[in-house]
C-alpha cells in the first residue's frame, strides 16, 4: 500500500510516518529528511538545497523528484509513505510516473486538517535529541530531568534551522500557495481522505489506522 501524507509544516506528517513504519514495515520517504542528509554530507544536491531551505522556500521539483526515484527502488515489496512529496502538482504528475515505471499505485491521500496558528507554536518549540533523535517540545514535552534526553542519557540537543518564526511562515505560505492546490488532482481520483490533525498523536493515529484498515 502506497500512501501520501498531506498537511502543513508540524502538521505531524513525520510523527504520523515513523509509526507506521513501526506497526506496519511501511518505509518513510521524507524529502526534508533526505535534503537536510544531503546538506549535512555537503553533496551538490545538498550545496544546491541548503540555503533555499533555510528560506523556507520549495527546493526544485526536478531535485526532489530524482530523490524519491532513487529511494523507490528500494521500497519493493514494502508499503512507501510520501512524507512532505509532493508538494507542488509538477511533483505530484513526476510521482504517478514513478509509481508507473515500477507497477505501483497510489491507495491513499490523507490530508492531516490543522489549525496554522497552533502549528506556529508546535513548530517553533521543538528539538531533538542530539544523539538519539528523541522528539520534544518546550511548552509540550520536556525531558523528565532538565538537559538529559529520556530515552538516552544524551545531554545534547537540537533544532532544525528552519523551525524559527519568520522561516515557518514562509514555509505555511508556499504550503498554501503550492500544495493546498495540489488537492483538487486527487479528489477527482478518490484518493483524499481528511483527518483532524489537531488530536493527540494517538487520535490521529487510530484516524489513520482506520482509513488504511478501512
Ligand atoms: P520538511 O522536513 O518536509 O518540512 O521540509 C523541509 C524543507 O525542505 C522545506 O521547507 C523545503 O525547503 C524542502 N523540501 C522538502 N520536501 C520538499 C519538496 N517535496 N519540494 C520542495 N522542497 C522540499
Amino acid at each position: 500500500m502506497d500512501i501520501i501524507l498531506l498537511g502543513p509544516p508540524g502538521a505531524g506528517k513525520g510523527t504520523q510516518a515513523q509509526r507506521l513504519v513501526a506497526t506496519r514495515g511501511m518505509i518513510q520517504l521524507s524529502t526534508g529528511d533526505m535534503l537536510r542528509e544531503a546538506v549535512a554530507k555537503g553533496t551538490p544536491t545538498g550545496l544546491k538545497a541548503k540555503a533555499v531551505m533555510e528560506a523556507g522556500e520549495l527546493v526544485s521539483d526536478a531535485i526532489v523528484s530524482a530523490l524519491i526515484g532513487e529511494r523507490l527502488d528500494s521500497c519493493v515489496g514494502h508499503g512507501a509513505i510520501f512524507d512532505g512529496f509532493p508538494r507542488t502538482k509538477h511533483q505530484a504528475e513526476a510521482l504517478e510516473i514513478l509509481l508507473g515505471e515500477r507497477d505501483r499505485t497510489l491507495d491513499h491521500v490523507i490530508e492531516l486538517v490543522v489549525d496554522e496558528e497552533a502549528l506556529v507554536v508546535r513548530i517553533t518549540g521543538r528539538f531533538t535529541c542530539a544523539n538519539c533523535g528523541a522528539s520534544y517540545h518546550d511548552k509540550f514535552h520536556l525531558p523528565k530531568v532538565e538537559g538529559t534526553c529520556d530515552v538516552c542519557g544524551h545531554h545534547e540537543f537540537k533544532r532544525r534551522p528552519d523551525d524559527n518564526e519568520q522561516t515557518v511562515r514562509t514555509r505555511m505560505a508556499e504550503y498554501r500557495a503550492k500544495t493546498a492546490p495540489i488537492l483538487p488532482y486527487y479528489e477527482e481520483k478518490g484518493l483524499v481522505r481528511r483527518v483532524d490533525g489537531m488530536g493527540s498523536v494517538e487520535e490521529v493515529a487510530a484516524a489513520i489506522d482506520a482509513i488504511l484498515d478501512g
